[in-house]
């Protein structure tokens, strides 16, 4: 194992949104450099960051000399193409691996992943054509969610077929791309846990926080989650094998539906995301060390710090003009807003987040 990063060295990271940004500040904070490689040349994260370099990930060359000028290599978003990262993976440790990218990207891939560390998940068919969607819902029944392979993100990318009527023009309308069709889950929860696993090997989890989406977008995330503690422990024994099966090194976010009733619910991972995740915001205000802290740490070969939080918590993400209320948010004495410097405010955009902390009973 290599000795861990001391402070000074440089943390590169690939992407440059807002948990690019907040992933520099931390790296920052502890007293590395650290530099960001991205597309586009109005990158929040590029305000944070002592180097910035703004190329496509194609080219190569730009690509190469920005692995070389850094000691640890991560990125902020899981769909990073992969055939540019195997060209400097032996430039720079890259942390998490690619491994774990090529997981995430292909919806399929993923779920073959899932089924064999043993977690539970919904029922799922590979879909390559509207004849293979026809036999998919025969077998998993109605309704149902198709969904691309890759590239889907908040709702993007999927559609729930609820009568028969809903499948002829299913698979062309998500443009006749590789799909899976997944069975309907009648969830009454949606959750996530954060989790992080060192170069040693040592796993610490945050503890599962309560997720609620409004447009296919999360809106909050809340701290406790008011579930039963037996489903809390289940979907922290899930996220740590995930983490362990991969040969982890970072945090991950870990999306979960939970099904059944409250008295006796049923957990089923939905999703995994290979870096920080926007349900992990909370622990900017309600952990000791937040989970771009714990990023870093663990990509850097640190001790993790433990996951505990000090503080209960409601995130609630500020999205398009809900930014413009952010005089009334930064009076309220529990309230701490995170705003991520995008110039313009668009329906659907992600423009920062505020926690709303409480003394925890
Ligand atoms: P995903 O992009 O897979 O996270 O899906 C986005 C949202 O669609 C989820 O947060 C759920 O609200 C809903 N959804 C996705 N898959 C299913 C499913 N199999 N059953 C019910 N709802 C789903």
């Amino acid at each position: 194992m290599m000795a861990p990063l001391s402070p000074g060295s440089r943390i590169g990271i690939l992407g440059g949104g807002q948990l690019g940004a907040m992933l520099a500040g931390a790296a920052s904070e502890m007293g590395f450099e650290s530099h960001i490689y991205a597309p586009e040349s109005n990158s929040p994260a590029f305000q944070r960051s002592g180097t910035s370099i703004c190329k496509p990930y194609e080219d190569l060359e730009s690509l190469a000399r920005f692995a070389e000028s850094v000691d640890v290599l991560s990125y902020e978003f899981e769909n990073v193409p992969i055939e540019p990262l195997r060209h400097i993976e032996r430039l720079v440790p890259i942390r998490p691996g690619i491994s774990a990218l090529e997981t995430a990207q292909d919806r399929l891939i993923e779920k073959r992943f899932l089924q064999k560390v043993g977690v539970p998940l919904a029922q799922f068919c590979a879909v390559e054509s509207s004849d293979d969607l026809v036999a998919s819902v025969q077998e998993l029944g109605l309704p149902c969610v198709l969904k691309t392979r890759r590239f889907g993100y908040d709702g993007k990318g999927q559609i729930i077929l609820r009568s028969t009527s809903d499948v002829p023009n299913a698979f062309e309308a998500l443009g006749g791309n590789p799909c899976v069709l997944e069975a309907f889950v009648p969830f009454f929860a949606e959750t996530s846990v954060i989790a992080a696993r060192g170069m040693d090997g040592q796993v610490a989890s945050y503890e599962m926080a309560l997720n609620h989406h409004e447009n296919h977008i999360l809106k909050t995330t809340r701290l406790p989650s008011g579930l039963p503690s037996g489903i809390l422990t289940e979907a922290t024994v899930a996220s740590e094998a995930i983490l362990r099966h991969l040969d982890y090194v970072g945090v991950m976010g870990i999306e979960f539906f939970v099904s059944g009733t409250p008295e006796q619910p049923t957990l089923l991972v939905n999703e995994i995301a290979p870096r920080v995740h926007n349900s992990g915001h909370w622990t900017q205000d309600g952990a000791l060390i937040d989970q771009f802290e714990q990023h870093i740490r663990a990509i850097a070969g640190w001790p993790l710090g433990d996951g505990k939080h000090h503080s209960n918590v409601v995130m609630t993400n500020l999205i398009g003009e809900d930014m413009d209320g952010w005089h009334g948010l930064a009076a309220d004495p529990c309230s701490r807003v995170h705003l991520y410097g995008k110039g313009e405010s668009r329906p659907g955009r992600k423009m920062g987040h505020v926690n709303t902390v409480s003394a925890k009973p």
